[in-house]
Formats: structure tokens, C-alpha cells, sequence
């Protein structure tokens, strides 16, 4: 009975222990199983990526080298091509100051055979030279623009150019700067160029410098002799008609003669140039010289 049950213990433990082992090789075998596939998938993944980036990195090696060479060669084109461009731009330079010197030296034999051809011309043809020279100059006469010219050398050169001009010019400026800040009465009646130089003998609030006095009072001792003359003014017609150019001048510059009216004033006392000169002054300054009311607009009057 004893052995019975020795055996049957033994064969348990025998049955257990081969099912131990079984279940031991099962997992032995599952954990290989998982092992091997893990190791394929990565060597799987690794010849994958080789696949895919091997011939991206032999294009880039390619490109790499390809732009490498391409610079090589660029750079050894120029270094080859650097000595006849050098020598052709130097040849187009010495060609152009070749040509340079041949078109001045043309230049001037050009001008000397003229010289010498019209210096010949007169010395052996005198009449055919003047009938050319009258002809040049009938030409010229008949164009307009060379009269309109000549006109204006003419009055250039009757210009007074002297010292008293200058003075006058000085003091005219002068008179145009001051005139619109000194006050005037307003509504005063038209006295014509009277009127302004009455005012000016004036003694002002401000005494001026004394150069600007001097200047000043000139032309109004020139005035006051005039109307010291006024009673003999009456009888001699010269002296009248003197009288009435005077008044027809401008108050300003007494040189050009009014033709600007002034509104709403209606004063005409100013000239053109002398109206222009007011007009840039700011519009609080833009008086009349002889009312001292504001322009507001002016007309040109044609007499
Ligand atoms: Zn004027
Ligand atoms: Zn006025």
C-alpha cells in the first residue's frame, strides 16, 4: 500500500514536472518568438530608411559636386577670359583717344582753312566778299528777332549807369520797404504824388538812421524847389506840362506812370511794377498808399 502510494506520489510529481517544463519551453518559446520579430522589424525598418535616404545622399553628393565643378570652371573661365577682355577694353580706349585727338586736330585744321580760305576769298575777290557780306546782312535784317535784339542792346546801352542811378535805386528801394509801415490818416483826400512827399518831410515817432534821413529828405528838397516854382507853374505852359507828367506817375517809384486802379479804394496811383512789388507784402500791409485802406483787388487801367 505504502509503495502503491509512493509510486503514485512520484508519478504526480513526474506529470507536474513535465507540465512545469511544458509551460516553461511555451514561454521560452513565445518570448523567442517576440524577440526574433522585434529584431526583424527593426532590420526591416533600418533597410527601409537605407532605401529611402541612400540615393537622396548620393544626389546631394552629386549636386555637391556637380556645383563644385561648375565654380571651378567658372572661375578658371574667367581668370582665362579676364586677359583678352583686359587687352579689348584697353584697345577700345587707346581707339577712342586716338580718334579723340584726330577729331580736334581735324578740328582746328578745319577752322585755320576757313580762315584761310576767307582770307584769300577777300584778297582776291573784294566785290564778290562785299556782295555776299550785303546779302548776309539784308537777311539778317529782315527777321524780326534781330531788330527786337538790336532794340534791346539800344536800351541797354542808354541805361544811366552812373552813381546818381544807383543812389536813386537805393532810395527808391528804401521808400518801397518803409512806406507800408508808416502810419497815414486814413480817408485823407487824393493829393497825387504831393501828398507823399509831404508826408515824408514829416517828423516821424521814430527817428530813422541818419543815411536813410539823408536819402529821404533829397528828393523832398527836390519837391518843396517845385512847389516854391508852383505860382509860375500857372503861367509858363513848359512848366505846366511838366506839372501834369509828374502827376500821371506812379507815387511809388515816380517813374512809370499809373495804370493800376486800386479797389475798393478806387485811388490810381500805383504802377504795374510797383503793384506787384505791394502785392507780395502780407495781406495785412496791402494798403493803399494814399488812403491806407486794405486791397482787396486791383484792375489795370489802360489810358
Ligand atoms: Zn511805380
Ligand atoms: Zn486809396
Amino acid at each position: 500500500m505504502v509503495s502503491n502510494g509512493h509510486a503514485l506520489l512520484r508519478q504526480a510529481c513526474d506529470i507536474c514536472a513535465i507540465a512545469m517544463s511544458l509551460v516553461a519551453y511555451v514561454i521560452n518559446s513565445l518570448v523567442n518568438i517576440c524577440l526574433i520579430s522585434t529584431q526583424n522589424f527593426f532590420s526591416l525598418v533600418l533597410a527601409l530608411w537605407d532605401a529611402v535616404t541612400g540615393p537622396l545622399w548620393r544626389m546631394t553628393d552629386v549636386v555637391a559636386a556637380f556645383l563644385a565643378h561648375i565654380s571651378s570652371s567658372a572661375v578658371a573661365m574667367a581668370i582665362l577670359l579676364w586677359t583678352p577682355c583686359q587687352l579689348a577694353l584697353e584697345l577700345l580706349a587707346s581707339a577712342a583717344r586716338l580718334l579723340a585727338s584726330c577729331v580736334v586736330f581735324h578740328l582746328t585744321g578745319l577752322v585755320l582753312l576757313a580762315c584761310v580760305l576767307a582770307v584769300i576769298l577777300i584778297v582776291l575777290h573784294p566785290e564778290q566778299t562785299l556782295r555776299l557780306a550785303t546779302q548776309a546782312l539784308s537777311q539778317l535784317h529782315a527777321r524780326p528777332s534781330y531788330h527786337r535784339l538790336w532794340e534791346d542792346i539800344v536800351r541797354l546801352t542808354r541805361l544811366p549807369l552812373g552813381l546818381e542811378a544807383w543812389r536813386r535805386v537805393w532810395s527808391r528801394s528804401l521808400q518801397l520797404a518803409s512806406w507800408p509801415n508808416r502810419g497815414g490818416a486814413p480817408g485823407a483826400p487824393q493829393g497825387g504824388p504831393r501828398r507823399v512827399f509831404s508826408a515824408r518831410i514829416q517828423p516821424q515817432d521814430t527817428p530813422p538812421e541818419a543815411e536813410e534821413e539823408v536819402i529821404r529828405t533829397a528828393p523832398a528838397r527836390g519837391r518843396e524847389q517845385l512847389n516854391e516854382d508852383e505860382p509860375a507853374a500857372g503861367q509858363d505852359p513848359w512848366k505846366l506840362l511838366k506839372e501834369q507828367e509828374e502827376r500821371k506817375k506812379c507815387v511809388i517809384c515816380q517813374d512809370q506812370s499809373k495804370t493800376v486802379l486800386l479797389l475798393p479804394c478806387r485811388h490810381l496811383c500805383l504802377c504795374q511794377a510797383c503793384t506787384e512789388i505791394l502785392m507780395r507784402h502780407p495781406v495785412y500791409h496791402r494798403n493803399c498808399p494814399l488812403c491806407r485802406r486794405s486791397i482787396l483787388q486791383t484792375l489795370n487801367v489802360y489810358l
